[in-house]
């Protein structure tokens, strides 16, 4: 028996799965060459027809983000851009195969080499349309994963993802990968585990694993001891889940008797129609950066988002994030090229040196107002002054809008702390009407570790007593000073950081709403 093998990585969905190894990257593609360099032009022709209307019918039977996944690759592989490389090679002789891979290799190529992770993570969907197009070229059929399987590989396709039956288990554990990518995303919401960055090529991908999600890693060859120790981690993880639903109809309470409010972080407005009001206390974060698609969204549009929102929450409070795009979110035509787009122009510095495009998002917030209980806040602010420009445009923009007899409310405005700067001296901030601690940034500047960088995440750690030091300062001067102090980051979902959050002071979390009723269970076993 071989010596167990053990690999580190990145969680990038919670859970536990044992089973056998299978390698992603075995790519079975038997290509039989044409006569013609027509014949060859009409092959692939046919093979991108065929794997269009393979992910349409997919895209039929799939909802919310997975549709979404679906459609982007769909107008991919009919955009000509993406495929007169390839007929162009086959002009000058290549076969249809070789000039396919050729063309989508040189735009993976580029993808990878990207400085945002979201381009990084766009590359996995070029893979995948690479190897749809690829394996509709090729005489062989396309090998399926056994069920319960840990797959194995570089990176996974969403459609791989899409059409492998996870309902006896099983995980996904990835060489490269990134948690922003669509799996990832989709992994989270399917409650499926995985696992990235976990580096080097395994020599050995047979006999069983052991994916531990949680914690991220996974273990080849086990002992019989850690799998007995696996088993039982396993089973803890399952009892807390099922405990945790028994929560969610609950408020948060600790052990102790102190009320938390436990918030929801949402992105689209569609992100709403899964929650249940009432297992929640509003919205204490909606990034608004997702509305920022390929084109610019007018005011009409986000008038309407927000409104859908405040509507559904009711009485409760719904904090809009003005958009924050930049840094690992960038918005094609709004924002820059940087060499360091976590350091450069992003949040509110980006929407202060393009006042035509925040003031749009500025009248369409302040009508929305009138639909509910809304706050709004600014991401990224480092100095008072550009709290204080962005309040003067929202007053300038109330008052052209009261001009035109057109109804609106001025929302209270209020900055995320998650720049060092503000963390230490929030004394310059008594303008705002709250603070709303963003963890994820606060954790990666305090520490200089990025949130999106594997190889440092031992580092971005929100538990460092640095960062709590922070964090706690924060909310005792929003005590002293009477400012409601909330934490939207994503340290507010992980069980393993609430007691610290809680016992810094903070009684107001927003979470992702997969992670509400871990929350909450969580928060029930904290005894402050
Ligand atoms: C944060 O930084 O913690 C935060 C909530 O903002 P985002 O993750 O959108 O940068
Ligand atoms: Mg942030």
């Amino acid at each position: 028996m071989s010596e167990p093998l053990r690999l580190q990585g990145i969680s990038a969905s919670a859970g536990y799965a044992e089973g056998p190894l299978f390698d992603l990257d075995q790519t079975v593609v038997s290509y039989v060459g044409k006569e013609t360099a027509d014949d060859e032009k009409a092959a692939l022709e046919a093979a991108i027809a065929v794997a269009t209307s393979r992910l349409t019918a997919l895209s039929e039977m799939a909802e919310g983000d997975a549709a979404d996944i679906l459609e982007f690759q769909i107008a991919m592989l009919q955009d000509d851009a993406l495929s007169s490389p390839a007929f162009a090679a086959i002009r000058t002789g290549l076969p249809a195969d070789k000039a396919w891979r050729q063309a989508l290799d040189t735009e993976i190529a580029g993808y990878d080499a990207s400085d945002q992770d979201y381009f990084r993570a766009r590359a996995a969907d070029i893979r995948d349309i690479r190897d749809q197009v690829l394996r509709a070229l090729s005489e062989d059929g396309d090998v399926q994963a056994p069920t319960g399987a840990i797959l194995y590989g570089w990176d996974i396709a969403p459609t791989r993802f899409l059409e492998t039956d996870w309902s006896s288990g099983g995980g996904i554990a990835l060489k490269a990968g990134s948690t922003a990518s669509h799996v990832a995303m989709l992994a989270r919401s399917r409650g499926v585990p995985m696992v990235v960055g976990l580096g080097t090529s395994l020599a050995r991908l047979t006999g069983t694993a052991l994916l531990d999600a949680e914690h991220g890693g996974i273990v080849l060859s086990p002992s019989k001891t850690e799998i007995a120790a696996f088993r039982q981690s396993s089973s803890s993880f399952r009892a807390r889940s099922d405990r945790a639903g028994t929560f969610l109809a609950r408020p948060a309470v600790t052990k102790a008797g102190t009320a938390v409010r436990v918030q929801v972080n949402i992105a689209d407005p569609s992100d709403v129609d899964l929650i249940d009001i009432t297992t929640c206390d509003g919205v204490g974060l909606m990034r608004t950066e997702f509305l920022f698609g390929k084109t610019l969204p007018d005011e009409e549009t986000q008038y309407r988002a927000y409104r859908k929102v405040l509507e559904w929450a009711g009485e409760k409070p719904v904090t809009i994030r003005t958009v924050d795009a930049g840094g690992d979110k960038p918005v094609p035509g709004f924002t820059i090229e940087e060499s360091n787009p976590f350091l450069g122009l992003r949040g509110i510095r980006l929407s202060l040196a393009r006042p035509e495009v925040f003031r749009v998002q500025i009248r369409a917030l302040l009508r929305a107002a009138v639909h509910g209980s809304l706050k709004v806040m600014f991401p990224m602010i480092a100095i008072v002054e550009e709290y204080r420009q962005a309040a003067a445009m929202f007053a300038e923009e109330q008052t052209a809008l009261a001009a035109r007899g057109v109804a609106h409310n001025m929302p209270p405005l209020g900055i995320m702390v998650e720049v060092p700067s503000v963390a230490i001296v929030p004394e310059a901030f008594t303008d705002a009407a709250f603070f709303s601690i963003g963890s994820n940034d606060l954790t990666q500047y305090v520490m200089a570790a990025a949130r999106d960088n594997a190889a440092v995440a031992h580092l971005n750690s929100v538990r460092h007593p640095a960062v709590l030091r922070l964090i706690a300062a924060v909310t005792a001067f929003g005590q002293r000073e009477e400012i409601p102090v909330s934490l939207c980051g994503d340290a507010a979902g992980d069980p393993a950081s609430i007691p610290s959050l809680i016992e810094a002071g903070l009684r107001d979390l927003s979470v992702a709403p997969a992670q509400l009723a871990m929350a909450k269970a969580a928060i029930a076993d904290v005894s402050v």
